[in-house]
């Protein structure tokens, strides 16, 4: 381990602790940000391996502490992202295997994880420009279909995603993980559903909202060229009618089989592929 990262083991911020007990206090807040309560109150959340790691220091997130594994000592990757986090103020701390699995919950976890502090983007904020595509979601509850959702929108070039109403912690550990580090490239608004139906007053751009009833079909629509908001629905209660009437158009994507409905995430891929489509080429980067 490089000396600046070794140099002084007081475990004070900005410095190297080594931990190998489940009751010191430190890896008792480290685990508790597993509940939702005490991510709240920490303002914090934890994002597992280097990629993420990495990933959230490049874009600016701010770590608050790094937990490695005694097993990463030497690899130079880990080596890098000590140095990083010590340089920019945050505790890093050296456990045992028990401590990591502990903490994470996991068998096999990851040698790396950071605690970082929670960021998102307040509604008032949010600009839509001109080809811009956000996706607004009405109480998603599943941390699965979230973490997917975010990671989709990441990967087609959309700007944003708005959690409206009561919906699941974007900085769960599982939604976190379904990101697979795009927690860190997409702005999140977290809104009720009044202050939606307000900002979408002020909205002059296309509102348009998925529905298993909708008349339209989604690909009869022509979406490029103005700002647009995906508005998508509840996993097992759809749009709530208050909801679908903002919407300029309410499409549906048809279904051959059995099924009732697709699921939200795959619902949202299809539609965001549909929405982007004059923007994605395997040629031309976004
Ligand atoms: N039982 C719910 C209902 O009646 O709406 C099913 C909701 S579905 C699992 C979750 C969301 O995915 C829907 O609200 C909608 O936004 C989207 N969705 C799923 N299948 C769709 C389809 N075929 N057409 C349009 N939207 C769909």
């Amino acid at each position: 381990m490089n000396s600046d990262v070794r140099g002084n083991r007081s475990g004070a911020p900005g410095q190297v602790k080594e931990i190998t007990s489940l009751a010191n206090p430190v890896i008792k807040d480290i685990r508790s940000l597993a509940l939702k309560k005490f991510r709240d109150e920490q303002n914090a959340f934890i994002a597992e391996g280097l990629k993420l790691v990495i990933d959230a220091l490049d874009l600016g997130w701010t770590i608050r502490t790094l937990v490695f594994a005694k097993s990463a000592l030497g690899h130079p990757l880990v080596e890098k992202v000590a140095a990083r986090s010590v340089a920019a103020g945050a505790l890093v701390l050296e456990v045992s295997e028990k401590v990591l699995t502990a903490v994470t919950r996991k068998d096999n976890p990851q040698i790396v994880l950071g605690v970082f502090e929670q960021k998102t983007t307040a509604l008032r904020d949010v600009r839509i420009g001109s080809g811009d595509v956000w996706v607004a979601l009405d109480r998603i509850r599943d941390p699965g279909n979230l973490g997917t959702v975010i990671r989709t929108v990441d990967a087609v070039g959309a700007k944003g995603v708005m959690l409206v109403g009561d919906c699941v912690d974007p900085f769960a550990l599982e939604t976190v993980r379904a990101t697979m580090g795009s927690v860190f490239a997409v702005p999140l608004v977290k809104t009720s559903s009044d202050a939606f139906v307000q900002w979408r007053k002020g909205f002059n751009g296309m509102l348009a909202g998925t529905h298993l009833k909708g008349a339209v079909d989604y690909r009869s629509v022509s979406y490029a060229g103005k700002p647009l908001v995906l508005l998508m629905g509840n996993e097992s209660q759809g749009l709530p009618e208050p909801l679908a009437a903002l919407c300029d158009t309410l499409v549906r994507i048809p279904q051959a089989g059995r099924a009732d409905s697709l699921n939200l995430a795959v619902a949202t891929g299809v539609m965001l592929y549909e929405a982007r489509r004059d923007a994605l080429s395997l040629t031309v980067d976004g």
